[in-house]
């Protein structure tokens, strides 16, 4: 029998590395969750959101699936994980922020410019949330990065057309945050509304793009005055 590698990590943690949290969990468990982040991210095994933002148990309310994507709040109200999870941490977690957390390297994005396994079918509709992201051009690296900044603030767009955000974004509750991690950088690239760019974290104002200003929307409307 080979050894069982994750049995054993899971032993481990357990054994080892469980009882430095037991009391931090058990009043997790006492007093429950009170995240006060809503944090969407790429699947990306590199991307690894409690070491970027130094949260700890109980901080960050995760949501992740290929690509960062938000799903329309269109009304179909079918089985969509994602938006899902955006309804309870606002409505029931009462999150004060939302970070959609995009990548360097994002295989979803690439995927946008080349071939899907014809057996792929529900990704091949999933990658449909970004291709209004997508670049006339041949993808090289800066347009890939680009597409991939580009993807970013495409979500944070159709996370405002979910009303209980728009709501709460309006009046000051929940501040958006769109990110763009540079893996091979270990730095985080923030999008900042007023230049419609991404600074780094290192020279970046502030974390997002909160409290809000005037909000442009893709078709050009004002949201806010
Ligand atoms: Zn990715």
């Amino acid at each position: 029998m080979p050894d069982d590698e994750l049995l054993q990590r899971l032993r481990r943690f357990h054994l080892d590395d469980f009882p430095q949290y037991r009391e931090q969990f058990q009043t997790l468990v006492d007093q429950g969750q009170h995240p006060t982040t809503l944090f969407i991210g790429c699947s990306d095994s590199r991307l690894v959101p409690y070491l970027l933002t130094g949260a700890g148990p109980g901080e960050l309310f995760l949501v992740r699936n290929v690509g960062a994507f938000v799903p329309p709040y269109d009304g179909s109200y079918g089985h969509h994980g994602t938006a899902a999870a955006i309804e309870f941490a606002v409505l029931n977690l009462n999150v004060s922020r939302i970070v959609v957390c995009g990548h360097s390297h994002c295989g979803a994005i690439k995927a946008l410019y080349g071939d899907v396994s014809p057996e792929a079918k529900n990704l091949q509709r999933w990658l449909d949330l970004g291709r209004e992201a997508v670049l006339p051009v041949q993808p090289g690296p800066e347009a890939l990065r680009r597409t991939e900044q580009r993807a970013v603030v495409l979500q944070l767009e159709r996370l405002m057309d979910y009303p209980m955000v728009r709501r709460r974004v309006q009046d000051g509750r929940i501040t958006l945050h769109g990110w763009h991690y540079v893996i091979e950088e270990g730095e985080v690239h923030v999008f900042d509304v007023q230049n419609g760019g991404f600074v780094a974290a290192s020279k970046a104002q502030s974390s997002g793009t909160g409290p809000y200003p005037p909000y442009v929307e893709h078709d050009g409307q004002v949201l806010v005055d």
